[in-house]
């Protein structure tokens, strides 16, 4: 597959050029595949992505990779909730694949939903060891066994860990299309943006439909967990009005909310 940024879907470049999405990475809306196939998790940076896509007249397959953690229950049922907000016709069903991590990940917290790290803690705390390359391999094999040459994910710039990395990813893909005859395209279309400019990219997205909390409490965002704090720093950073129902407010939260703040300022310096 040729993923040459030039001479194919020249309409939705010049789009993309005129529009705010111009920052997205060429390769994932200029790509010859009919379909590009995208890791959905029903938080903010992947739900951004797929609606620029489909903004951008891009076919959209969506995946969601169900593992069996703590918050996933509600993180799908977001996910379908704001894919139902945003569907056009060129958005495909979302293909929702299994690949249960509890008898690997034991008693961790991501399983039992107990100790979750709180607000101010580093991003190194909910870092959950190969999810990233386990889901992007199990949507990748979809993709190859259904003739879909793409898939795409919404890494952000800020992303510290080597498993997000461009080297990371150049090897993964390399990997993936070696099983079969045909090369596979993995894309990072977010991969050159900090967090304020993907949400400067959903402004006006329901984001309120999404879902970011590791610690949720009948169907709601705790407020208080350390995805809760960068989702809210996220938002008030951007300026982006956030509409989202958390359960802890008010003194202690604005706390946590600050320190997240000042993280997520550092992260995008
Ligand atoms: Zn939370």
């Amino acid at each position: 597959m040729n993923f040459a940024t030039t001479g194919v879907g020249r309409r939705r470049q010049a789009d993309l050029d005129r529009g705010p999405h111009r920052q997205i990475d060429a390769d994932a809306v200029t790509c010859k595949s009919a379909v590009i196939g995208v890791l959905a998790s029903g938080g903010l940076d992947s739900s951004i992505l797929i609606k620029c896509l489909l903004d951008a007249d891009q076919r959209v397959k969506p995946f969601y990779i169900r593992s069996g953690l703590y918050w996933q229950t509600e993180e799908e049922r977001a996910l379908h909730r704001y894919l139902n907000a945003v569907a056009v016709p060129d958005l495909e069903p979302l293909t929702v694949l299994e690949l249960p991590l509890a008898d690997l990940y034991g008693n961790h917290w991501s399983i039992t939903g107990r100790n979750a790290p709180l607000a101010g803690t580093p991003d190194e705390a909910v870092y959950l060891p190969g999810r990233n390359a386990l889901l992007t391999i199990k949507a990748a094999l979809w993709c190859q066994m259904h003739n879909v040459g793409v898939l795409a994910v919404a890494t952000l710039e800020s992303n510290p860990f080597e498993d997000a990395s461009a080297s990371y990813f150049h090897h993964l893909r390399l990997a993936i299309s070696a099983l079969q005859s045909r090369p596979f395209g993995l894309t990072r279309p977010f991969a050159g943006l900090a967090k304020q400019q993907v949400m400067e990219l959903g402004r006006t997205f329901p984001l309120e439909l999404t879902f970011s909390c590791i610690a949720p409490h009948k169907g709601l965002h705790c407020g208080r967990c350390n995805k809760c704090a960068e989702r809210q720093a996220a938002f008030r950073l951007s300026g982006v009005n956030d509409l989202t129902h958390y359960i802890a407010v008010g003194a202690s939260s604005a706390a946590v909310v600050g320190t997240s703040t000042k993280n997520l300022q550092e992260i995008n310096q």
